[in-house]
């Protein structure tokens, strides 16, 4: 498989460490909100390449973290830690707010149909507690391996220690800004009137590997023992620390969204060679943003940081925005508006019902053999969605048998995650909104409120489904 490698800038060939298995690890969200638009897409992604390795028959070693300590609301490390600044506006305790938006990150990563790291769909119930077993990490669980790790950033002499934190040096590496050329000087520190600023810090660059419970910090809930003081780790090196220690000094592929470029990334990769003295990571790869129409960022303030349930909400489903995510590639920019998710919508209900039109089930099938070469090759090609979805097209419209091209399409699902399986099959595969749905429209009927069951025969016509009222009670059809 081919992929855009950030650091070379360039399309490679991946040769992983060791035949047959990639290793990978995914930057996690920070557990303070609830994830939006922005952060299912990232997701969405790092999904299709980890069900595309899978169907290419690499066995896959994946992990990804739960950022629930010592991410800043300032990338210049003195602003206020996300979570604790959650959980003082909500009167909680940090662990609840983290253990309560983990468990929507698992709800979301259910309804959007991701794997989770381990390979499965992890059902929302899944007691917290036992996420390690799917792949999943929490910094806060992390806290040993990560001084441990300090540790040796510190004995390779690539730190030094102020009052305040201990910092990694950046003059120690030349090989800082390969990742994101930058003017390391231009660097502001403290850009934000309200930031604090160490003035001990040599370098504005430099960043906190160990932020001491002091100063601003004396009343940080969440603090640990270290060498270097009370305190707690910065953001960056819980990412190195729990990728090297669950995959080894050196690992295939590290993925994020490009915002991660300059700092986050930069950063991590700056603390691994300080602890081993060569290059962790040997593809980094990193998903376009989805913005606003005006090319901003989402941003809650702005009320465009939408999250799954408001979508679904308006009437789009968590399997229409999956399409919509998968049917490009991950380093086209996206823009999030209301019509495209719409178009989104139409073009999956329009696949289902070209596929439910073929009258099979696929079974006793067989598969396409000239199709599924092709389907590997765009898959190895950068994840060329859009190649994929263009072949699907063509199956439909060739003159292959029914049950052959649906049990192709069906295999093809194992990669596009779309349930195509389930959202043929008759009512026990819709969705919840609809069967919510058509049992409003069953009591109101029998309360012979025609106008009100009317209206949800609209609702139900919004869902892509026509309502037929028989002997039987009602039936839906695709529209
Ligand atoms: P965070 O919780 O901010 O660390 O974000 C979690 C993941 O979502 C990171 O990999 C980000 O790069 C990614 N991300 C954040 N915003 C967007 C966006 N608007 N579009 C795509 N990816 C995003
Ligand atoms: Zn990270």
């Amino acid at each position: 498989m081919k992929l855009y490698n950030s650091l070379t800038k360039k399309f490679e060939k991946i040769k992983p460490l060791k035949s047959g298995v990639i290793t990978m690890y995914n930057c996690g969200p920070t557990v303070y909100w609830r994830m939006h638009v922005g952060n299912l897409r990232a997701y969405a992604e790092w999904d299709i390449l980890h069900r595309a390795l899978l169907y290419l028959g690499y066995d896959v070693r994946r992990v990804m973290n739960f950022t629930d300590v010592g991410h800043m609301t300032d990338d210049d490390d003195f602003g206020e830690d996300k979570i604790e600044e959650v959980a003082s506006e909500k009167g909680k305790d940090p662990s609840e707010v983290a253990n309560y938006y983990i468990g929507t990150v698992i709800e979301d990563f259910y309804k959007m149909n991701f794997l989770s790291p381990s390979g499965e769909v992890v059902h929302p119930d899944t007691d917290i507690h036992e996420l390690g077993k799917y792949g999943w990490a929490r910094a806060t669980e992390y806290i040993d391996q990560i001084i441990d790790f300090v540790k040796k950033i510190e004995e390779n002499g690539f730190t030094y220690e102020t009052e305040q934190a201990l910092y990694f040096d950046i003059s120690k590496y030349d090989d800082y800004d390969r990742m994101f050329k930058q003017d390391l000087r231009d660097k502001k520190v403290g850009a934000r009137e309200e930031v604090e600023v160490d003035p001990q810090k040599k370098n504005p660059a430099d960043f906190v590997l160990w932020m001491k419970k002091v100063g601003k910090y004396e009343k940080h809930i969440m603090a640990w023992d270290s060498p270097w003081g009370v305190g707690f780790p910065g953001w960056h090196i819980e990412c190195s620390a729990m990728s090297c220690d669950i995959l080894g000094d050196k690992f295939d592929i590290h993925t994020g969204g490009i915002d991660h470029i300059p700092i986050h990334h930069t950063n991590e990769r700056a603390q691994n060679f300080g602890a081993y003295k060569h290059e962790v990571v040997k593809y980094w790869v990193h998903n376009e943003f989805i913005r606003t129409p005006k090319d901003e960022k989402l941003s809650k303030s702005k009320g465009n940081a939408l999250t799954l349930d408001e979508i679904v909400e308006a009437g789009i489903e968590p399997m229409d925005l999956r399409y919509h995510y998968i049917s490009v590639n991950y380093r086209v920019p996206l823009q999030f508006n209301w019509e495209a998710l719409e178009g989104s919508r139409r073009s999956r209900l329009s696949l289902i019902k070209k596929i439910s039109n073929l009258d099979s089930d696929g079974k006793g099938g067989n598969l396409l053999n000239d199709y599924v070469e092709k389907f590997e090759n765009l898959l190895k090609d950068n994840l060329n969605m859009s190649g994929v979805f263009a072949l699907i097209s063509e199956l439909l419209k060739s003159d292959e048998k029914p049950e052959d091209i649906v049990k192709t399409i069906l295999d093809f699902d194992r990669v596009l995650g779309l349930n195509i399986c389930e959202s043929l099959k008759s009512t026990e595969g819709l969705s919840k909104e609809v069967q919510e749905l058509l049992k409003k429209r069953e009591v109101a009927r029998n309360e012979k409120d025609f106008e009100k069951s009317d209206s949800l025969r609209d609702d139900i016509g919004k869902h892509g489904f026509k309502v037929l009222d028989t002997d039987d009670g009602q039936k839906v059809e695709r529209i």
